[in-house]
Parts: C-alpha cells; sequence; structure tokens
C-alpha cells in the first residue's frame, strides 16, 4: 500500500514511528498521497484534524419505516421487494423501480444508472433504500436513494446507531471519511491530553464526548443527538466556545501588551471638532466622544467598537479621534468598506477639517500611478498626516512614518485578518483602533463574537429627525408609486429607487438596474434619473452620487450599492423593488438613506406576491419599527437552524460546532473560566485554542 512506501522512505526500515494524533494522514491506513491531498481540501492534515471534523447532521437508518407509513418531505430507510421495474424513454431516460414491502409501495427513480444497477434492481430481489422521501403522482417515491441490493429481507438489517454525516469534498465518501475518523479515535483514546478533563467543564472528557458524537451509541442518545442537546454535543459546544473566548482575550491581552502613543490632547481634539461641527453632538456622542478620548489618552493600544444604528452620527466620533492623532504629531487612517463611502467620508472629513488646516489624503485602488505614488511616499514619510481610503489601505505597499489611530467604518464587511494587517502598520507602536458598526447586535451576542474589544453604544439619533413612514406594496400597485414619486420630484423632493439583486452576479444586478433605468425614464419622462451600480468606474459611479447630492438628478435607480453609508439628506423616499428577497439588516441599512432631512421621508417596500410567511414577517417588521436593536433581534429569531447551518458550510460562521447565536446564553461563565485560565492555565489555554481555533490570528469570527 501506498502509505507503507512513503512511511519507509521517510524513517529507518523497520522503526516507523508509532502513530499518533500528530501523525500526517497520509500515513493512516485507507489514506495515501491522493486521499490526503483530498482531505487538504478540507483543512484536515493530521489525525487530530480529523477527530475535530464534526458530523453536520445524523442519518437516522436505526429503523425501517414502513412504506404505508411514509411521509413526505422525510428522509428514511425502507427496505422492500422489487416489484416492478422499468426504463422509461421519453424526455428524460429513467429507471422506475418499484418496490412493495407488504404495507405498502414505494416508487425508486433513476436517471442516472447503468447496465449493472438495471440488472441487480430485478424482480424479486430485496432492496434497502435511504433518501429524502417525497410525493409522486403514483404515491410516494424517492429519487436516487442510496440503496442496496440482496437476496433475502435478512440480508438487509437496519444501523443500530444514528449515522453521522460530515462535510465532504469530491472524491471523499462518508464511508471513507468515517473509517479514518475511527482510526482517528482509536488514537485520541491513548491520548492523555484529551483524556484529561478541563478544569470548570464538567466530568466528562473531551474524547468521550467525541466518541459519542461521531459513533453514536444507540437508541437512548438518538433523539438527544438530533436535537443537539446531547450532553457530548454540549460538553464540546462549550468546549469550543471555551476556545474561542480564551483566543479572543489573547489576542486582547498580546494587543495590550504593546506600546500605543499616548495622546494626550484627545480631550482638546474631541472639543475642537465639535466646535467645527456645523451642528450640536449629542448626549450619547459626547458620551462615546468622552470614552474615546479616554482611552486614546493611555499608553496602551485602544481595542474599542462604536456601535450605532445607521444614521446616529458615527463619523463624528472618528474624526475626533483621527484629530487626536494629528495633534500629537502622529497619523490617522479611515478605511471604508467601499469606494463610495470612503469618498464621502473624505468629502466630510475635507470640510470639517477645513478650520482646522488638515486636508486629509484620498487612497484607493482607481487612483492613477502618479497620484499613488504621491499618497503612498506622503504616508510613508509623515507629511500627509490623515488617509481616507478603501482596502487599497490594507496592502503591503502602504507604510505609515507614526500610524497612531485606526478607524475601521462599518466593520462587518471586513474580516479579522484585515483590521490585524493595518494594525501591523504602526511599526514598533500599536495604533489606536476604532471599530465602527451600523449592525447593531444584542448585548448578550457582542460580549460573545466582541470578546476582544471594548464596546460603545450610540443609542440615541440626532434631533429633528423624523421616523421614516414605510409601506408594504404589492408590484400591482406600481403606478400608485410611480405617480407619487412624479408628484414628490415635482415639489422638490429626491428619491432613491433600489433594485435588488436578482442572483448572486454583480454583473446581472446591474444590468437589471440600468433596464429599470429605462424603463422609469420613460414611465417618468418629467423625473431627471440616475443610475449608479457596483459595475460602474468609480469616477462614474462619483459623478452620478453627485449629481444627486446637487439634485442634478431627481430619482436615483441604485442597486444595493447604497446600503452602505451613504448620505444625501434631500433624499426623502425609498422605493425598494423585491424587497422581499432582502434580509432584515440590509432592509434597515438601506432604508437609513432616507429620514436624514427636515421633511417626512417614506419608504415602500415593494414586494412580488405570493409572499412566504417568513418575509411577510420581515416587512411587517420594517413596517413597524425603525429600532435597529429590534431589528437586529428579529432577525435573529427569524434565522432558522437551516440558515445557521448553511452559513456554517459556507464558512461564514467560523466555528464548528457551537453557535454563537443559539448559545449566547452560555458564554458569560465561560468568559470568567477563560480569564482564570489565562491567569493559572496558560499551558493548557494554548492547547485548547490551537485545538479548535488554530492560530489565534487567523481566526475569522462571524
Ligand atoms: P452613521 O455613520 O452613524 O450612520 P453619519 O455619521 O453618517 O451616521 O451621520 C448621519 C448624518 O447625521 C450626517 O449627515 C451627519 O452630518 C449628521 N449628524 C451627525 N451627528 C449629528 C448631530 N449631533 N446633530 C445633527 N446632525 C448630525
Ligand atoms: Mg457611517
Amino acid at each position: 500500500m501506498a502509505s507503507w512506501c512513503l512511511a519507509t522512505k521517510k524513517s529507518a526500515p523497520g522503526a516507523r514511528p508509532p502513530l499518533t494524533l500528530d501523525t500526517d494522514v497520509t500515513y493512516l491506513k485507507g489514506a495515501g498521497p491522493a486521499v490526503a491531498l483530498r482531505l487538504r481540501a478540507l483543512g484536515l492534515q493530521r489525525a487530530r484534524d480529523l477527530l475535530f471534523h464534526l458530523p453536520l447532521r445524523y442519518e437516522d437508518r436505526r429503523a425501517h419505516v414502513p412504506l404505508a407509513r411514509l411521509r413526505p418531505g422525510e428522509d428514511a430507510l425502507v427496505r422492500g421487494s422489487v416489484a416492478a421495474a422499468d426504463v422509461r424513454f421519453g424526455p428524460r431516460r429513467m429507471l422506475r423501480v418499484a418496490i412493495d414491502d407488504g404495507t405498502g409501495s414505494l416508487l425508486l427513480r433513476f436517471f442516472h444508472f447503468n447496465e449493472t444497477q438495471k440488472q441487480n434492481l430485478a424482480l424479486g430481489r430485496w432492496v434497502q433504500a435511504y433518501g429524502a422521501v417525497r410525493a409522486g403522482t403514483q404515491g410516494p417515491e424517492i429519487v436516487h436513494p442510496q440503496y442496496r441490493v440482496a437476496e433475502t429481507a435478512e440480508d438487509l438489517q437496519p444501523e443500530e446507531g444514528l449515522s453521522p454525516l460530515y462535510p465532504l469534498t469530491t472524491g471523499i465518501t462518508q464511508a471513507r471519511l468515517r473509517g479514518l475518523i475511527a482510526l482517528a479515535l482509536e488514537l485520541a483514546a491513548r491520548d492523555d491530553e484529551l483524556n484529561a478533563p478541563i478544569p470548570g467543564l464538567d466530568g466528562m472528557s473531551t474524547v468521550a464526548a467525541l466518541q459519542v458524537i461521531h459513533r453514536p451509541p444507540g437508541d437512548k442518545d438518538a433523539k438527544l443527538l438530533l436535537a443537539l442537546t446531547h450532553p457530548a454535543q454540549q460538553r464540546l459546544i462549550r468546549e469550543e466556545l471555551l476556545a474561542q473566548q480564551l483566543s479572543l482575550r489573547l489576542l486582547r491581552n498580546r494587543m495590550k501588551e504593546r506600546p500605543a502613543p499616548r495622546l494626550a490632547a484627545a480631550a482638546t481634539a474631541t472639543k475642537d471638532v465639535q466646535a467645527a461641527l456645523p451642528f450640536r453632538a449629542t448626549g450619547a456622542q459626547q458620551r462615546v466622544l468622552a470614552e474615546v478620548a479616554k482611552d486614546l489618552a493611555l499608553p496602551r493600544p485602544m481595542l474599542r467598537l462604536v456601535q450605532g444604528d445607521v444614521g446616529s452620527g458615527k463619523t463624528v466620533i472618528a474624526a475626533a479621534a483621527l484629530l487626536a492623532a494629528v495633534r500629537a504629531g502622529q497619523q490617522g487612517a479611515l478605511v471604508a468598506p467601499t469606494e463610495l463611502l470612503a469618498e464621502q467620508h473624505h468629502r466630510n472629513l475635507t470640510r470639517w477639517f477645513k478650520p482646522l488646516q488638515l486636508a486629509p489624503v484620498f487612497l484607493a485602488h482607481r487612483l492613477k500611478k502618479a497620484e499613488r505614488t504621491r499618497v503612498l511616499a506622503a504616508l510613508a514619510d509623515g507629511s500627509a498626516p490623515l488617509v481616507v481610503g478603501t482596502h487599497a489601505l490594507f496592502q503591503e505597499a502602504v507604510a505609515f512614518a507614526r500610524l497612531a489611530v485606526v478607524v475601521v467604518d462599518e466593520q462587518h464587511r471586513f474580516g479579522v485578518q484585515q483590521r490585524l494587517a493595518l494594525r501591523d502598520k504602526g511599526g514598533a507602536q500599536a495604533p489606536h483602533q476604532l471599530i465602527m458598526s451600523a449592525t447593531p447586535i444584542p448585548r448578550t451576542l457582542a460580549q460573545t463574537v466582541y470578546a476582544d474589544l471594548d464596546v460603545s453604544v450610540i443609542d440615541e439619533l440626532p434631533p429633528g429627525r423624523t421616523p421614516v413612514v414605510t409601506v408594504v406594496l404589492s408590484n400591482e400597485r406600481r403606478d400608485e408609486v410611480l405617480a407619487r414619486i412624479g408628484e414628490a420630484c415635482r415639489q422638490g423632493r429626491q428619491a432613491y429607487w433600489v433594485c435588488t439583486l436578482i442572483e448572486e452576479s454583480e454583473e446581472l444586478d446591474a444590468e437589471a438596474a440600468e433596464a429599470t433605468a429605462a424603463r422609469l425614464r420613460l414611465e417618468l419622462p418629467q423625473v431627471r434619473v440616475g443610475l449608479v451600480h457596483g459595475r460602474m468606474k468609480s469616477d462614474e459611479k462619483d459623478a452620478q452620487m453627485r449629481a444627486f447630492q446637487d439634485g442634478a438628478t431627481q430619482l436615483l435607480v441604485a442597486t444595493t450599492v447604497i446600503e452602505v453609508g451613504v448620505d444625501v439628506p434631500n433624499a426623502s423616499i425609498m422605493i425598494i423593488e423585491n424587497a422581499e428577497r432582502l434580509g432584515l439588516s440590509q432592509l434597515h441599512q438601506l432604508r437609513g438613506r432616507v429620514g436624514r432631512g427636515e421633511q417626512v421621508s417614506q419608504c415602500v417596500l415593494l414586494y412580488q406576491p405570493p409572499m412566504g410567511d417568513n418575509a411577510r414577517t420581515r416587512l411587517e417588521t420594517m413596517r413597524s419599527t425603525t429600532d435597529g436593536f429590534v431589528i437586529a433581534q428579529r432577525d435573529l429569531e427569524l434565522r432558522g437552524p437551516g440558515e445557521l447551518l448553511g452559513r456554517r458550510q459556507t464558512g461564514e460562521i467560523g466555528m464548528k460546532l457551537a453557535d454563537p447565536i443559539r448559545d449566547a446564553a452560555l458564554v458569560p461563565p465561560l468568559q470568567q473560566l477563560a480569564d482564570r485560565l489565562l491567569l493559572k492555565e496558560a499551558a493548557l489555554a494554548q492547547r485548547l485554542i490551537a485545538r479548535w481555533i488554530g492560530d489565534p490570528e487567523l481566526y475569522a469570527r462571524v
């Protein structure tokens, strides 16, 4: 076998090192270089990794479901003898096999099959099949079941425990993974560390919990496992959450150990910014400004998240922190997730800082080479004290002379990696970090996912804002909406018309927006219609935004690119087409673009009937409240476990078993435990982090 050859090549003949959890998977029986390569795509390199490759869910194949009792929509294990089989020709060739178990019958359909399969499924033979049952025209059916064929019913026995289902990659089957994981479990049983209890977590060892999860024992545990409430699962969930807390705390401690420039003039800078503003800071803004100023005056880097609803005025806080850096002879950088937003910040700060004789520079990918070189040089030699930009700022070529303050706007658009990249641009000194988020999350969740940050909340909107009036209308009433827009524009008002994503394609999205703009120009000939979408060149985008800001256009057709941060106070109407497609937070962000001026704003959520229950609830929530925290809470409630699973599969949730939303209540005691372990059991803490997270700096949070 290939694996043996490799093993002997590496070590002295006859002295094969004993297998341990740190052994490369290549050396495990049933693997080999080709399989190992594929496993690597799943992040599985050593035996230990297999151990922590946890099932996504379980299949219940413990009993045959009598065919008469099959229910559409459920997965079932069935057994029956072949009562009829034929190949149907037609638009799609298919093999149809009817099986019978005495209580009823079931149709198995195969669109892809070969001659051997066909012959195997001959009349009178016994078949055991597993798959999703659906209602066919002639009764229940399963399309492409997993199946086995035998001569007698007795040869087809159900399984004893639940069958775990693992995340797969091409060329790796469930059976292969189960085999390899079984080997890893044997190695784990001999591993002292995994057998030792973790102080503060209950008695069960990690190995014992893993054993149950990978090889569900018997009937008694099945129900609990399926419900994710089995003590073994709970034990591992807590261990994973503990590891996450440990890693974030460690990250924070490490960061706080580094020296940061004391910005002693932070309090004065705060006053100066307030004096330069054309409005009075709200009480909440003043409170947060004070919290930030206090952090900045310390010789340790600030790590602060500012949470505030859309329109709560977070930019003011950013401005004060940046000015504090400049006043201390240092540099500040503000990063925004889109070019549109970066430009807007650049414009605002340029205006606000003008009386203070301070001009921020701008950096984005689109800059011409000469301009870019000039900006980079000015940042590197310190002659530019302030820069506003996009993620272009994260790039390696960007170096600062004395970076003291980093502000990251709309944090959820960036990964933790990128934030760390900017942090390292301070050279020997660690810059103060201010992270701004307009996605309010409930406190319990915040303490889980932002355990490395201090949190400030701007829980008050600037005065004079009238809540946006929201209506939900069927597409059938589009004409009424058009009439209203025409009238409003005649009165000097401006409106957004938002086209929502048709598919996950910016290209199609842009096309749809173009078509909508063309149509609206025909339908509203007296209205000046603008258009902005993600596929436009940035100067084109810029020109469109400016035209809208200046009132040269009255109705701006846009894709969801305007979701983040864009500020045009005179725009007081927003139409969102196919609003039923969008999630609550996104709708809330979009709606935040209006209601920024004096007049009462309207938001029209157009939907295409018929609409599902969940979508209906979302739109009803939008209609009944404008409070970002209420909306965020409802958003979490509406996301079912299915969606969470989807997010786990796409890697959006960086956790294996725990879910920061579902398991939020488990976190507070684990936080205390994490602090205790970091102090008293540093080695164990490191091991837990390595076990679940790897390098904490590589760990991406939700
Ligand atoms: P956020 O980034 O929190 O969504 P912005 O910083 O873009 O909000 O502010 C939204 C709008 O409110 C901007 O036009 C800003 O100038 C204005 N603004 C901010 N603070 C105040 C305030 N205290 N009083 C009046 N207007 C304010
Ligand atoms: Mg903002």
